[in-house]
């Protein structure tokens, strides 16, 4: 069983996966099955929750369960589909103490760079906006859940990777919270599509490198400003 005092912290969380799941069905960025899974690391750093069915729409509390970072079972129930993909979050979880969530998904246009095998390169300005100054990352394909598949993830996750493109299969985002999670699947589904209907007019050109650092640097001094306010 889980410790107790994690227990309200556990609660938090999940309130907090069964939101992000509604926000990503809202956006759009699902595929039409809703396909996906979701996890936040509770703040003891060994365990995290984790959905427990498939689909990221209509999540209710007992759909997610909490597990140690081996992947072991300690609270909730997970089905055999879930099953399979725990050490794809625990993994990450252990390469990366700096993480806290991770989702998974099969976002259409993400999923079309997976399944040609292509990473996403930063040539769509809001990307670099969102620090993806590096080409997404695909992970050689290893079936479903496999031990194959995990060590293919681990292999491309870097100390800044924030986002993996799992071959033939989908996208594997993370970050310190689900909120730049979220943030970063819907920014990279809009890219995946943007370059793809550029490849209709002659291809997506690279921003030059040169100029990366600055295009980032300049969302982090509007930031800094805050909102600009006419006098009256
Ligand atoms: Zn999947």
């Amino acid at each position: 069983m889980l410790d107790t005092k994690m227990v309200p912290e556990a609660g938090t969380a999940r309130a907090r996966i069964i939101e992000g799941g509604k926000q990503l069905v809202q956006r759009g960025v699902l595929s039409r099955s809703q396909h996906g899974n979701m996890s936040i690391r509770l703040s003891d750093g060994n365990h995290f929750v984790l959905t427990g069915k498939g689909t990221l729409d209509h999540l209710e509390p007992q759909d997610l369960a909490v597990l140690d970072l081996e992947g072991n079972l300690v609270d909730g129930d997970l089905d055999p589909a879930s099953h399979e993909i725990v050490q794809m979050h625990a993994a990450v979880y252990r390469k990366r103490p700096d993480i806290g969530s991770v989702v998974h998904t099969h976002s259409p246009h993400v999923t079309a760079f997976a399944l040609a095998s292509k990473p996403i390169e930063p040539s769509y300005e809001a990307l670099v906006r969102f620090d993806f100054t590096e080409a997404v990352p695909v992970a050689k394909y290893g079936p479903r859940g496999s031990a194959r598949s995990v060590a293919n993830i681990v292999d491309v996750v870097g100390e800044n990777t924030k986002a993996v493109l799992l071959e033939n299969h989908g996208l594997l985002a993370f970050d310190e919270n689900m909120d730049k999670v979220i943030q970063s699947i819907c920014v990279l589904e809009e890219a995946a599509e943007m370059i793809i209907l550029a490849d209709a007019v002659g291809g997506a050109k690279p921003i030059p490198r040169e100029l990366l650092g600055e295009t980032r640097n300049r969302r982090v001094e509007f930031e800094q400003t805050g909102t600009q306010r006419a006098h009256s």
